[in-house]
């Protein structure tokens, strides 16, 4: 519920339910009166202003035409009973001396002095708690007698300390109904932003651990849900930042330890040769080969270092063409099917006259990821006996809206706990850094980099029947016409 709707809520409820339980109230006070029916009682109320007319008009007509019928004992019962039903009641006088008090009054206040209240009648007086109105009339018996009547009437009907008391009741449930709503609306308002306030203070002293559930709907609870987001955001900002310091730290120690390898071993293999070690002309031209090939693989090294790290910071630039991958794939694998066969590895590459697959790729940036998957199978497959079948199956086929590469080799697989980390910089399986199988180990990173700056995904699986399967999946280009298609009809 939104703090508007409690408040107006809470408003309503200060006028109704002091009502209401006003009204609950007043019935069950009639109840416990033993009035039975309610509506009897307001209806009794309703017509005895009529009654009241009857009775009075009787009375005056009485005074004034047949002032004897006072001194007949059973007509004065009569009316005075008849009063009595109305709430009121005669004092009737002759000659200055009382001759019928009300009997409804005389049991309303035994002890009353009668003689006073005739003498000197009060404009109104309270009998047992009840105030009476008083009306004087004067007039004459028949036998000339002087006569006065003190009619006294029912002012409120209520007992006369009921009002105070009903007014304190009344101000007492409206100040405590509006104590109670306020105590309950701020509540509902105040503990949330409470426990958002502890939350924001556990953030500020840097705990992002805490979860902020949303107890309440409503603009509180929409203000928990966006601030347990930002807590998330924060959280995994903060991850991701610390991840990148220690990958960070993991770089430079992984860049000093594979760059001092080959410098220390150029530096022996130099000094051997100035220490006259190398004292065959043979010996000194395996050193300066050693030396060169060091040197090689440190400029390899230093070269995939700078690409990945221009990769990382997304500093290098794609030139997007639309590429028909299957005829790419073919004149990609046909410039590797020599140097392939002098390693010894067979290509397969089913050539088939299916439809062609439109991808928006980096044609260099590409043939940089197949080489680096392609040296990786022909590195690893290397590490098997000489008699073992080398074989590089490449497929591709549309799957969705995505071309899929499929690279398979016979070589010896992939450890499954390697896995999920061989895309990961200087990831190498084989923990040993031997120079001749463990390269860089940022072929497959640089690989991920720039298959994932196409849109794509990639992952590594193993084949059934041995080998490691390398899947690159890109987005097809949803610009129909292929580049050559364009260049045909500029030639046309
Ligand atoms: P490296 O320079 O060590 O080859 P890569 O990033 O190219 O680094 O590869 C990461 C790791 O993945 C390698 O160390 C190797 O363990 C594993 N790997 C890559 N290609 C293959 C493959 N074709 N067969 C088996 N393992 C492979």
């Amino acid at each position: 519920m939104s703090i508007r709707v409690k408040l107006y809520m809470s408003y309503l409820a200060m006028v109704f339910v002091p009502l209401i339980i006003m009204f609950v109230f007043v019935v069950f006070v009639f109840y416990a009166r033993g009035e039975e029916d309610v509506r009897q009682y307001f209806e009794q109320e309703r017509r005895e202003p009529y009654q009241q007319a009857i009775v009075y008009g009787e009375l005056s007509y009485v005074l004034k035409n047949d002032a004897g019928q006072l001194e007949n004992e059973k007509y004065l019962l009569d009316i005075q009973k008849r009063l009595g039903e109305l709430w009121a009641g005669l004092l009737i006088s002759k000659n200055g001396q009382i001759i019928s008090i009300a009997p409804f009054l005389d049991q309303l206040e035994p002890t009353e002095n009668w003689q006073k209240l005739l003498d000197l009648p009060p404009e109104s007086v309270t009998f047992h708690s009840f105030r009476f109105e008083t009306n004087v009339l004067h007039f004459v018996y028949p036998d000339g007698s002087e006569g006065k009547v003190v009619l006294f009437r029912r002012k409120d009907i209520v007992p006369i300390h009921w009002r105070p008391a009903s007014n304190v009741f009344t101000l007492a449930l409206i100040g405590l109904t509006s104590l109670l709503l306020t105590y309950f609306v701020s509540r509902s308002i105040i503990r949330p932003i409470k426990k958002l306030e502890a939350a924001a203070l556990q953030i500020k002293d840097g705990d992002l651990s805490h979860k902020v559930v949303a107890t309440t709907k409503g603009e509180i609870g929409q203000l928990s849900i966006a601030f347990e987001e930002m807590r998330v955001r924060l959280q995994h900002s903060i991850e991701q930042s610390l991840q990148y310091e220690e990958n960070r730290k993991m770089l430079l120690s992984h860049i000093s330890h594979d760059l001092k390898t080959p410098i220390s071993a150029i530096k022996g293999y130099v000094e051997g040769i100035m220490d006259g070690i190398a004292n065959t002309d043979e010996k000194r031209k395996r050193y300066m080969e050693t030396i060169y090939r060091k040197a090689a693989d440190m400029d390899q090294l230093i070269d995939e270092l700078f690409l990945f790290s221009k990769l990382d910071l997304q500093t290098v630039a794609y030139d997007f063409k639309v590429i028909d991958i299957r005829r790419y794939l073919e004149h990609f694998l046909e410039e590797q099917r020599f140097d392939l066969d002098k390693s010894g590895v067979k290509l397969l590459y089913p050539k088939d006259d299916a439809n062609s697959i439109l991808i928006a790729a980096d044609p260099d940036k590409l043939s940089r990821v197949l080489t680096n998957v392609l040296n990786n199978c022909v590195k690893y497959m290397g590490q098997q006996s000489e008699q073992a079948n080398k074989e590089i199956k490449v497929s591709v086929k549309e799957q969705g809206q995505y071309a899929l590469v499929e690279i398979e080799d016979t070589g010896p697989g992939i450890e499954e706990e390697d896995l999920p980390y061989i895309f990961d910089r200087f990831y190498r399986a084989e923990q040993s850094r031997n120079s001749e199988t463990g390269g860089s180990g940022l072929g497959l990173a640089i690989v991920k980099q720039i298959i994932e700056g196409h849109g794509g995904v990639v992952w590594a699986e193993n084949v059934k029947h041995g080998g490691a399967r390398f899947c690159l999946k890109l987005p097809k280009s949803t610009i129909v016409k292929t580049v050559e298609e364009h260049e045909e009809h500029t030639n046309h």
